[in-house]
């Protein structure tokens, strides 16, 4: 329902909890954050209110400089925190707003791969499907580029990897997403309301696009793979 995803120069925990609950007015059942520290890929999850993630996160702290987070509204699969996003697949992490059409047809394809799906989401067959690519030899990039390949539906989805302490890759088909520039540090937000705090300078994904995030900036491409230049803003936002 609600996506953020920070790649920064400090904590990036609270940052994220605190883009999320910008989007709040949106309805969630349950919220999450993965970081990527010391190359180390970790996630905390709570069913309910953001304060129930602030409170887990207070008893479980989640230290990285790389992030992304996410308030769902359930589509497939109970409002649980085993559905809850992020969903990790060994070194890949995903949040997803939206809906994977054919995932019951992904599902059966992983689980004769060897990497049986463990949550009733949609979702989580993105976070696998990529974890396959990545068993196969592709790298990070190339992976997520495979795994939206295969996707069908609307949705919008950004990914953070282990090891991969500079990069976000972010995915849009259906559903808006947002990417923020910060002075040597980027965000990613399904709505721009969630980065007011953070920068005004705000390049829409079109649809279809993809992007490559580093801290230096984004690699776009269009629905054809093609690199793209998208327009940067300047845009008011109430903070
Ligand atoms: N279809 C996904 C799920 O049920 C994402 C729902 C959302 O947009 O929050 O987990």
């Amino acid at each position: 329902c609600g996506i953020v995803g920070v790649l920064g120069h400090h904590e990036v925990a609270p940052l994220l909890v605190e883009a999320l609950k910008r989007l709040e007015y949106r309805g969630y059942d349950s919220a999450g954050i993965a970081t990527v520290n010391a190359g180390r890929l970790d996630r905390r999850r709570a069913v309910g209110k953001l304060v129930n993630l602030s409170d887990l996160l207070v008893h479980e702290p989640l230290a990285g400089k790389a992030g992304i987070g996410h308030t769902r509204w359930a589509t497939h699969g109970a409002a649980t925190c085993t559905n809850a996003h992020p969903h990790q697949a060994g070194p890949v992490a995903v949040v997803h707003n939206g809906i994977i059409e054919n995932f019951r047809e992904l599902r059966a394809e992983l689980e004769a791969a060897g990497l049986p799906p463990q949550t009733q989401t949609d979702t989580e067959t993105v976070a696998l499907l990529t974890r396959l690519h990545m068993q196969r030899g592709l790298d990070a990039r190339a992976a997520a580029q495979a795994t939206l390949a295969r996707l069908e539906g609307a949705f919008a989805l950004l990914f953070l990897f282990e090891g991969e302490d500079d990069l976000m890759i972010a995915a849009r088909r259906g559903s808006p997403l947002a990417l923020g520039h910060g002075e040597g540090e980027m965000f990613v937000g399904s709505d721009a309301i969630a980065l007011a705090p953070l920068t005004d300078r705000i390049t829409y994904l079109e649809e279809g696009d993809h992007a490559f995030v580093t801290r230096a900036g984004a690699q776009i491409f269009d629905a054809a793979g093609r690199p793209v230049t998208r327009e940067t803003l300047r845009i008011e936002l109430s903070q």
